[in-house]
């Protein structure tokens, strides 16, 4: 099938979807560190981030928080609106860890007295620089009104995972979010967009503390691919065997 690529970026392809409106997401192995200076693969991971972000957008479309997601197509796909990214990485942490315990001194793994929203400015050219509110809507990136909304969803969020998360016996430490405006003739709405996936979330076993996330890849730990599929096994999405024999959804006991 021939389609037009709209934009590739360094873990997904989107491309134009069947209908007005829509995008194709496409979910690739590829994995990348340090603004591009570190480059690699993790096997399965498009396959299992497909579906951990599937399973997490749902659930939060059910609970009345809006995203970008329709449906998952195939083992490496999802159909999802088009939107209007906003151009800012929306990260809430929990636990210090990764660039705020380097820029503060704060050690890894010290609880924050509450959840902390920081935003990040997209542009690789500078590095994904720090930004506040005061440069969000002085540059026009976002108004007063979209800054408040997307706080609000990004909390929510943030609550919702925590418990997720907790239920399975794993930590969320920090992630990250991109919203998009979604535009239905003149009303415009902020909506949760990209994905959720262990690529942009500090996940850490709530018992041992071992990383389940994309710092396995980052700090070269080893065992990246077999830590996104036990994140997909305990939120009970992938059958014991690996990406490979996946069929369809299946509850595990
Ligand atoms: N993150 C991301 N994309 C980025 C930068 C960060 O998804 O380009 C995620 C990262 O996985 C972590 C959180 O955002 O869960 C906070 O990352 P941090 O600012 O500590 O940066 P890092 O240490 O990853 O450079």
């Amino acid at each position: 099938m021939k389609r037009k690529r709209i934009y590739e970026g360094k873990a997904k392809v989107l491309y134009e979807g069947p209908e007005a409106g829509t995008r194709v997401q496409y979910f690739k192995d590829d994995a990348t560190a340090f603004n591009n200076q570190k480059k690699g693969v993790i096997t399965g991971k498009g396959v299992i981030n497909n579906r951990i972000s599937e399973h997490i957008m749902t659930m939060l479309n059910d609970i009345g928080i809006p995203t970008h997601f329709i449906r998952r197509l195939n083992m490496r796909e999802q159909l999802v609106k088009e939107v209007e990214i906003i151009p800012l990485e929306v990260v809430v942490r929990n636990v210090a860890a990764g660039s705020l315990s380097t820029r503060l001194g704060i050690p890894e793994g010290t609880a924050l007295p509450r959840s902390i929203v920081e935003f990040f400015y997209k542009a690789d050219e500078l590095n994904d620089p720090m930004v506040t509110e005061e440069h969000i809507t002085a540059f026009g990136w976002a108004s007063p009104q979209d800054i408040d909304d997307v706080m609000a969803l990004a909390l929510r969020v943030n609550d919702f995972l925590i418990g997720l998360f907790l239920g399975v016996g794993i930590r969320l430490v920090d992630f990250k979010m991109e919203f998009g405006r979604l535009w239905q003739g003149d009303e415009m709405r902020i909506v949760l967009a990209d994905e959720i996936s262990p690529d942009n979330c500090r996940l850490w076993d709530f018992r041992t503390n071992e990383k389940l996330d994309k710092d396995r890849f980052r700090r070269d730990l080893g065992g990246a691919a077999e830590a996104y599929q036990e994140v997909a096994r305990r939120l009970g999405i992938l059958p014991e065997g690996g990406p490979r024999d996946m069929k369809g959804p299946e509850v595990m006991q």
